[in-house]
């Protein structure tokens, strides 16, 4: 965690965890580690860490982007329910996707499963945050979801090597990579069917201190379950994943890596609502609504 460094990053730490003394008043959250939100009152976006008990959370703010600044707290302190969360990273230059990195993906729309990881790019203008709307293109009849593990990067990064990918990863969070499937067999390239505006949901927030290698996805539209799959079932995992992307560009703070879907992906309609778990993170929630 590199941008978790300095003399404020036990004090935000402690207080996640709930056993912090300076800010009094917060529900004890056992071993629960940092996660870190973007959200705003009404006014201008601002960072904050989450704490307290499940329905009871509490955002502390803290000073600036801590991707780029390091955990200071205000000390001013909301209720998550006060607050409408944003996006919590907005990739200062791109969103890398992984395809077909789960074999009974690739299999399920009757694809090879890829030697080496196939990868594309979604623009950062697709980036919208939880209870965003996912508007669905007049150009498509057949937008899916697509429930993944998403990386924040940490720090710049050239050819990094497997067992020092831990050193560049900022957290995790989830993303939903929607899809134009229609779109995606007629163009050949990938730009427009995973680029639309709002085709890139991340949130809830970014978790700092997670284990990506055994994680369960779940994917639900208007409640009923879609996706439940481990990430122990990538091809590549996130080390060889990051591995590859960087040996052909390089990574900066707040890019963004979604890891690629299990099986069981499909169409959403307008109206619909469509909700992706992370264990360990949290839950990502989205309505696709018709283009005006
Ligand atoms: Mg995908």
């Amino acid at each position: 965690m590199p941008s978790l460094s300095g003399f404020h990053e036990k004090e935000a730490a402690d207080w996640a965890r709930g056993t912090g003394q300076r800010l009094s008043g917060v529900a004890p959250v056992g071993s629960r580690v940092v996660r870190i939100a973007r959200f705003t009152t009404g006014d201008e976006p601002e960072y904050g860490i989450v704490g307290g008990a499940d329905g009871e959370e509490i955002i502390a703010s803290v000073v600036g982007d801590p991707l780029y600044s390091g955990i200071e707290l205000t000390g001013a302190q909301h209720s998550l329910a006060d607050v409408r969360l944003l996006a919590p990273v907005i990739p200062r230059s791109k969103v890398v996707g992984v395809g077909r990195n789960f074999a009974a993906h690739a299999t399920e729309l009757g694809n090879a499963v890829p030697s080496e990881p196939l990868v594309f790019l979604k623009p950062n203008t697709s980036v919208v945050g939880p209870y965003d709307p996912i508007v669905y293109p007049t150009a498509s009849t057949d937008v899916s979801f697509e429930g993944e593990l998403a990386v924040v990067i940490g720090r710049i990064c050239r050819d990094v090597p497997h067992d020092k990918v831990s050193d560049v990863i900022y957290g995790y969070t989830v993303c939903n990579d929607v899809t134009a499937r229609d779109l995606q067999a007629k163009d050949n390239q990938w730009a427009r069917a995973k680029g639309y505006d709002s085709f890139c949901p991340l949130g809830p927030w970014i978790e700092t201190d997670l284990d990506p290698a055994d994680l369960l996805i779940t994917t639900t539209v208007n409640g009923d379950l879609k996706q439940h799959d481990s990430t122990v079932l990538m091809i590549h995992d996130v080390a060889a994943c990051i591995a590859y992307i960087s040996s052909f560009t390089t990574l900066l703070p707040g890019d963004v890596i979604a890891t690629g879907t299990p099986a069981g992906v499909g169409p959403m309609q307008p109206g619909d609502e469509v909700s992706v778990t992370v264990d360990g993170i949290g839950t990502l929630t989205n309505k696709v609504v018709a283009r005006d």
